[in-house]
């Protein structure tokens, strides 16, 4: 099982890894995001120097971990890829360190999860590029300090406002990523279309990414679902008809929402009279993690004005309720 497990990971890994985009120019949409990367690769390169740290911060899925990526390609360089949680042990952060080479990239995904200890090590390591290690223990315990490449850290948040402000303030570059709109989640769907051989038309692009909510893990994902209900159903081409029909199957409703979108909207309007609820109760009453509501569900909601937050808590809003058809 194990094994399975693996190789399917492989698989949808090496797929993923197809499907993103390699270049900035291929990156779709986040004008500004370029522009001011753009701005900063030139430079860098022009001075010989490595990119300032940057933070990325936004919902999942918006493409983070992509632009990290692209960033490496752009320089030339390597991209080593972590998560915070991966790095719990200050072992951890120091072997990874001191793996990296000049001008390499180390994204560190969840970057907000980070042990006081190890945040600690990355501080001197960002400002110095040097790694601050203690050796024994009390009046003996001695510090040494090891010199490190001009790294740049990429991190990446959904949550910006859990940062400490000492880690905040030694990113050089902090940039948020926005909800793709509907013709840009478009381009991404055809292209996707492109690399896994799939036929889609203009139209059917465009339905797959009118209910994406706004993001391209989701728009891929779904494109590949529809993808497998045409096959079944022996359909050559993916048009409007059928990726509504696909969608609908699979239970993604024409605003983008599923079904736990939709049960949390349920339960905001019938057990808390559309509220204000807190996030808590909601949390309890769907049976969903509240940090997942609120990092993964919530942004959506708030974006499309389905619910809004108040000083007293969530309130489902006259839209959500018509969307569900309540009176
Ligand atoms: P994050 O790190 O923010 O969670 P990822 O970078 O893993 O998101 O992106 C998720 C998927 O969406 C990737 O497989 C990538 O193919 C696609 N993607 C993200 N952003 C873009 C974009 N701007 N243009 C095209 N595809 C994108």
């Amino acid at each position: 099982d194990l094994l399975l497990a693996t190789a399917m990971a492989d698989e949808t890994g090496n797929q993923e890894e197809g499907i993103r985009p390699q270049r900035l120019d291929d990156y779709i949409g986040q004008k500004e995001l370029k522009s001011v990367l753009h701005i900063a690769i030139q430079a860098a390169k022009g001075r010989n120097e490595s990119l300032d740290h940057l933070l990325l911060y936004g919902p999942p899925g918006l493409g983070k971990t992509t632009m990290s990526l692209i960033l490496a390609t752009e320089m030339g360089v390597n991209c080593k890829i972590t998560a915070a949680p991966a790095l719990e042990r200050p072992r951890d952060i120091m072997g990874i360190l001191c793996s990296l080479k000049e001008g390499d990239i180390l994204f560190i995904d969840e970057i907000h999860r980070m042990t006081r200890m190890t945040e600690e090590l990355l501080y001197p390591a960002m400002e110095d590029y040097r790694l601050d290690i203690t050796i024994g223990k009390g009046q003996t315990a001695k510090t040494r300090s090891i010199p490190l490449p001009k790294f740049t850290l990429v991190g990446a948040t959904t949550r910006v406002g859990s940062l400490t402000s000492p880690l905040r303030d030694r990113f050089g570059l902090i940039q948020r990523l926005r909800f793709y709109e509907t013709d840009e989640l478009t381009l991404i769907v055809k292209r996707t279309a492109d690399v896994l051989k799939v036929c889609v038309t203009e139209e059917g692009a465009e339905e797959i990414a009118r209910r994406s909510r706004g993001t391209p893990r989701i728009a891929n994902r779904l494109l590949k679902r529809v993808r497998d209900y045409c096959q079944v159903n022996k359909v050559e081409s993916i048009d409007r008809k059928f990726a509504e029909e696909a969608l609908e199957v699979f239970n993604v409703d024409p605003m983008g929402l599923d079904w736990t979108d939709r049960l949390v909207l349920k339960v905001m309007i019938e057990q808390f009279n559309g509220g204000p609820v807190g996030l808590e109760a909601v949390a309890s009453a769907t049976g969903e993690d509240a940090q997942t509501i609120e990092e993964v569900y919530e942004p959506y909601l708030l974006q499309i004005g389905y619910v809004h937050r108040t000083p007293r808590g969530r309130v489902a809003t006259v839209a959500a309720r018509k969307h569900l058809n309540y009176e």
